[in-house]
């Protein structure tokens, strides 16, 4: 659609319909824009003058008739021609959306959902878990819906393993998870004098026997085939990502968090900040192949309006989520790996580190908080554990040679020097 009135390159060539102003004889109508618009040929009835499609826009949105966002009733001006329902932001249009959500799954325990969610999760699990929560108990909601119970306070033992059964078909690894959620909030329920019964969730019969998988490290040429892969793709990013991925174990959202004041490239380490999944900070140590990936980055970094160490899309911070996205890309697909996942590098790095390193320092580098949890990440090889078996087995070996030829007394000892064997 052409607006003839509102063409901001005047024309060079004379008509009957135009006439010659000078430079500067108009300025930019465009909101808070005084620019002077170049000389040449206007239009006779030309009315508005806008130096550019920029202003073009602003211009037109400020004529619009506001309209009254759906979550806060706020009114404002749309910045777009699309037919949605308006929203004053986006940050307004999650919000909104979640509320349909919890409605559409909760219905009447929808309030309830809601005071909870803002009362006790801030102070118990970090701000990562929060959707989390929410989805494990609206998944709990929707089952009291189909079964018609409409307090809270019917709620029975008998309910919560129907429950926790029905869960079991959809979602076997997340029961253990869900249970918790559901015995917190019941805790809270009685806490605030909601519920007068006691707990319906009770751990010995609600919680299953957790089943621990092996450690799923990157096999060493896996590893040269993701690196060589990141290569392929040419960005710089991904490879820098991987590399601090296999060699600092970083979780995906913990290296999206850097910033650049966190990277210490003289002791070689990364200041892992909060937020992250366990609330706690700690020093990551890398290796040579991080830092000389990282000082080409460095250097090649463009300058943009934020310190965070990656960039997406439109120079803004890169998220998780994206990176997650160029990752598969660059990996995955025809004549590349199957599947990639980030997490797994964190097994690579503890795997590679673990028996050489103490399991202090392991869990430290790492952030585990038990020896537990780094098991579950960490893989002794059997050649690794057959190795320090028979160095166990020499130690003990030589000692006792050792003490069988300790002489007795002190001129014992000399005899022994003096005598041949
Ligand atoms: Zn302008
Ligand atoms: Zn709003």
């Amino acid at each position: 659609m052409s607006k003839t009135t509102e063409n901001h390159t005047p024309r060079l060539r004379p008509s009957p319909r135009t006439r010659w102003y000078k430079f500067g004889a108009f300025r930019c109508s465009g909101p808070e824009c005084t620019k002077r618009m170049p000389a040449g040929y206007y239009g006779i009835a030309k009315k508005l003058y806008l130096c550019s499609g920029t202003c073009s826009t602003r211009y037109y949105c400020n004529r619009r008739e506001p309209v009254a966002c759906t979550f806060c009733g706020k009114s404002f001006r749309r910045q777009h021609t699309q037919r949605s329902m308006p929203f004053c932001s986006m940050d307004h249009y999650y919000k909104w959306r979640r509320k349909q959500t919890d409605e559409e799954k909760s219905g009447a325990y929808a309030p309830v959902l809601q005071e909870y969610l803002e009362a006790v999760i801030p102070r118990f699990l970090a701000a990562a878990t929060f959707n989390q929560v929410r989805c494990n108990l609206s998944a709990f909601f929707h089952y009291l819906r189909l079964r018609r119970i409409r307090s809270l306070n019917t709620v029975t033992p008998k309910t919560i393993s129907g429950f926790l059964t029905e869960l079991q078909t959809r979602r076997i690894k997340s029961a253990g998870r869900v249970t918790g959620n559901v015995r917190l909030f019941f805790d809270w329920l009685i806490f605030t004098g909601k519920r007068r019964l006691p707990n319906p969730v009770i751990p010995k019969f609600h919680t299953s026997v957790t089943i621990t998988r092996l450690p799923r490290p990157y096999e060493s040429n896996e590893m040269e085939d993701i690196r060589t892969l990141a290569e392929q793709s040419g960005d710089l990013r991904l490879c820098l990502a991987i590399a601090i991925g296999e060699e600092s174990g970083l979780r995906i959202s913990e290296i999206c968090n850097l910033r650049l004041q966190d990277i210490d490239l003289e002791k070689y380490r990364l200041f892992v900040r909060l937020p992250n999944k366990t609330n706690r900070e700690r020093f990551a140590s890398f290796h040579t192949r991080t830092r000389t990936l990282m000082i080409r980055w460095l250097s090649e970094r463009a300058d943009v309006g934020h310190d965070f160490l990656f960039t997406g899309w439109r120079e803004r911070p890169l998220r998780k989520h994206s990176l997650r996205i160029l990752t598969n890309r660059a990996l995955c697909g025809e004549g590349k790996l199957i599947s990639f996942s980030y997490h797994r590098l964190r097994h690579t790095a503890a795997s590679k580190v673990y028996p050489a390193m103490d399991p202090l320092s392991v869990m430290h580098t790492f952030g585990w908080e038990s020896q537990k949890v780094m098991q579950n990440y960490t893989r002794l090889l059997p050649q690794t554990a057959r190795e320090s078996y028979a160095r166990a087995m020499d130690k003990v070996e030589v000692t006792s040679v050792v003490n069988e030829s300790q002489p007795e007394s002190i001129e014992a000892y000399f005899a022994s020097r003096t005598s041949p064997k």
